[in-house]
């Protein structure tokens, strides 16, 4: 389902870094030795064997990151970013793994586009990349796809993100092929009716701005209905960036129940509410909305007790003179994938409300079980997938910062801590040294 260059791995040897995987229960300063790109030792004074050296020292090692939403904006839109430009940018964010949505010009809705992808994977990516293929053809909300097809050409799941599936018996339908393929459903829960374009969140900001908004209940409602038609069905699904207290509350309620349904949430929701949205900066316009500070700290509490389960940049990337435009004027949509775990670093972990173990486990194992991937671990014999983190260094977030193609960042300007010295994906270094 993951697709990247078909390199040899590598052999380094990370010497006295802080070995941390919450899952595995590691927290220790310890050596870590890769052979051809397996994780071949973990203990104090390993031999280096002639292996390439990285002193870490001062430094957590931790499993590498998985982002389970990202817009790689292929085919259609290569001026705002490729496979090679945002797998790039993902490897420098501490990323091993990535899952790309097919809104994308032509929709990814055959095998024969999903096809080409995955071509284009293996000559360009530069760490493992997965797609998903859409639910139904050119998300238009009207046929489904041929999904088993699509799941045979290495689909890694279905959505029609950007747009919900408006037909609750469409929606049904899906779910019932979608058990057949084995691949996740993914949603993106959106009432449009309800919604309708809206500019921000709909409360006391939009009010004084004076704001065409997007209430809350546009999108639990929404949540509502899939979990119920998911429970109906007895099949799994993935809701994609909750951003609502209501949302969460009917999440958790369906998990108690016993529905499979597994969620994810963004770093700007995390970090962030409409409160921001008085800058009228068009880098802080995306959908779903920055809401009131009751859903942040719902989506906050729902992380740290696994109803939410993984952390998705949902990166959007958007050309310069399209976001450069009055706030009304500009497209839904922020990067996210170089500045994700400084964001959560500096604006949850500093700050005492999240754990440390809690963001690396969202960031990596997580997001990987929801999607059925390998989970990043860092145990003898396991393929190294890991990322080192400078929890101390201070920098400012410019034009410069990015290796995408796009810099319509949220965090521009800004000042994070928490750096992503080194990634190591599917055993090779893919960033930094
Ligand atoms: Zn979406
Ligand atoms: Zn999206």
């Amino acid at each position: 389902m993951l697709f990247g260059k078909d390199a040899p791995g590598e052999n380094i040897v990370v010497r006295g870094a802080r070995v941390l995987d919450p899952v595995q229960g590691v927290d220790a300063i310890l050596d870590l030795r890769v052979d051809g790109g397996v994780i071949a030792a973990l203990g104090t004074g390993l031999d280096t064997n002639a292996h390439r050296i990285i002193d870490a020292q001062g430094l957590v090692l931790a499993p590498a990151f998985v982002d389970p939403h990202v817009h790689l904006r292929t085919p259609g839109r290569e001026d705002e970013e490729t496979i090679a430009s945002g797998t790039a940018a993902a490897a420098a964010g501490g990323y091993c793994a990535i899952l790309a949505m097919p809104n994308t010009d032509p929709v990814v809705d055959c095998a024969a586009t999903l096809g080409s992808l995955v071509e284009t994977a293996r000559a360009e990516a530069e760490i493992p990349v997965g797609f998903l293929a859409s639910i139904t053809k050119g998300q238009a909300g009207l046929e489904l796809t041929e999904m088993g097809e699509l799941a045979q050409a290495g689909a890694a799941g279905f959505t029609d993100d950007g747009v919900p599936v408006t037909s609750a018996a469409l929606m049904r339908r899906a779910l019932q092929y979608g058990s057949v393929t084995g691949r996740r459903i993914a949603l993106h829960c959106e009432e449009l009716t309800l919604s309708r374009d809206g500019q921000m969140h709909e409360g006391e900001v939009s009010a004084e701005l004076g704001f065409t908004a997007y209430p809350s209940v546009a999108e639990s409602l929404m949540v509502e209905r899939d979990l119920a038609l998911a429970a109906y069905e007895r099949q799994p699904l993935h809701l994609l960036h909750l951003s609502a207290w209501e949302s969460v509350q009917a999440l958790r309620r369906a998990r108690a129940e016993g529905v499979q349904a597994t969620a994810e949430v963004t770093p700007h929701h995390l970090c962030r509410t409409d409160e921001a949205m008085r800058s009228l900066d068009p880098n802080l316009k995306m959908n779903p909305p920055l809401r009131a500070a009751s859903d942040r700290t719902a989506l906050v509490e729902a992380l740290k007790d696994g109803t939410i389960t993984a952390i998705a940049t949902d990166h959007a990337p958007h050309a310069r003179h399209e976001k450069e435009v009055p706030f009304e004027a500009a497209p839904f949509g922020v990067t996210g994938l170089e500045t994700a775990f400084a964001a959560l670093f500096t604006n949850l972990v500093e700050p005492g409300l999240v754990p440390l173990e809690t963001i690396l486990e969202r960031m990596s194992a997580g997001p990987a079980r929801a999607y059925g991937l390998d989970e990043p671990r860092i145990v003898v014999g396991a393929t190294a997938n890991v990322v080192l983190l400078d929890l101390k260094a201070s920098y400012r977030i410019t034009d410069d910062s990015f290796r995408s193609r796009s810099v319509n960042s949220w965090l521009l300007g800004e000042t994070v801590k928490g750096r992503v010295r080194t990634t190591i994906a599917a055993g090779r270094l893919v960033y930094g040294a």
